[in-house]
């Protein structure tokens, strides 16, 4: 590992962004530049540009996106496929003209066809239709993956692309309308739990299929991908572990200590009905996840407590 290189997280605020930062500072790397929204808008393509080539990092993550759950994706549309666009040209096409060589890019799961084989293959990337609820972001996300393709193609760069599943940990949005199923249910089963109610309600069947990663583990992954000097193409990152919205829903129960009913709102969505990674490319370059989901659902649990209890 070389400390002394100059690394630029976009998006540190988030939750992988925060949690790329962590694992850095962790190893040793005291180089590691950050930028607010109100410093720097990455949907301000002039601003990132001179940005990248001020300070010319040595690498970048861009762990920067408009991001939601089932509903935010369905609803802000516009919003999701405008900033999310913008948010990657101005970084990809910024950095290649700044000279930056090495950048990671992070996806998401949701960019395989809606009924693609499970496990999800890299190798199932535009294969077939994407699930309707978020597919300005699959969209988003897609065209991401091919400009850095692109760019190594006819500049040479070294743009890598990792494609997360569903994550979850310190820092996520637990906005009920907003956010994904497991923040939601963390604070649900809490709340719920504080008033006493008997009953707590989950969107959908409950019979869908998600896999869930720790954002620690996560951001382990990408800094050890980075640290292997990785350069091939599309990579998931997952547990390689699934299980349905309804066992999740008994799993966060448990861990909050909700003791009361589970209800399911047949009017809400249930999205894609399975997104399990293929994590066999990973596990061959030597990495496998760390965090059991109920331990880390205890994690963030105890986050959302620090964060928002009061
Ligand atoms: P997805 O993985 O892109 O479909 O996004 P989500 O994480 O938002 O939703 C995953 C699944 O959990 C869907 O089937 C939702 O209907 C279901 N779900 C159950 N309860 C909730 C909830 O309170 N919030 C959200 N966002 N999803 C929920």
């Amino acid at each position: 590992m070389n400390s002394s290189l100059k690394i630029f997280v976009a998006g540190h605020r988030g939750m992988v962004g925060s949690a790329i930062v962590r694992r850095l500072q962790s190893a040793g790397y005291a180089r590691v530049i950050v930028r607010s929204r109100q410093e720097l808008d990455l949907l301000d393509q002039h601003a990132v540009a001179q940005f990248l080539a001020d300070e010319k990092p040595d690498y970048i993550f861009v762990a920067a996106a408009k991001v939601g759950g089932i509903h935010a994706n369905n609803t802000y549309r516009a919003d999701f496929l405008f900033q999310n666009l913008m948010i990657e040209s101005n970084l990809v096409h910024g950095a290649h003209l700044a000279g930056v060589q090495r950048m990671m890019f992070l996806g998401s799961s949701c960019i395989y066809p809606k009924l693609a084989p499970q496990p999800l293959q890299e190798s199932s990337l535009l294969t077939g239709p994407l699930e309707p609820t978020n597919e300005p972001y699959a969209i988003a996300k897609i065209a991401g993956i091919k400009l850095c393709e692109a760019y190594n193609h006819q500049h040479g760069r070294q743009y890598i692309s990792v494609m997360p599943t569903n994550l979850y940990g310190p820092n996520d949005n637990y906005d009920l309308n907003n956010s994904h199923v497991l923040p939601a249910l963390i604070r649900k089963a809490h709340e719920a739990k504080q008033r006493g109610d008997r009953e707590l309600v989950v969107w959908g069947s409950g019979t869908p299929l998600r896999e869930f990663l720790y954002a620690d583990d996560l951001a382990d992954a990408c800094v050890y991908l980075m640290e292997q000097g990785y350069d091939g193409p599309l990579l998931n990152i997952g547990t390689g572990v699934d299980l349905t919205i309804r066992e999740l829903a008994e799993t966060v129960a448990r861990v909050v200590g909700f003791t009361g009913q589970l209800v399911f709102d047949a009017s809400k969505p249930d999205g894609t009905p399975r997104k399990l990674m293929d994590v066999s490319r990973l596990r061959a370059l030597g990495w496998v996840a760390k965090t059991p989901l109920e331990q880390g659902i205890a994690l963030a649990f105890q986050d959302y407590l620090k964060r928002y209890a009061n």
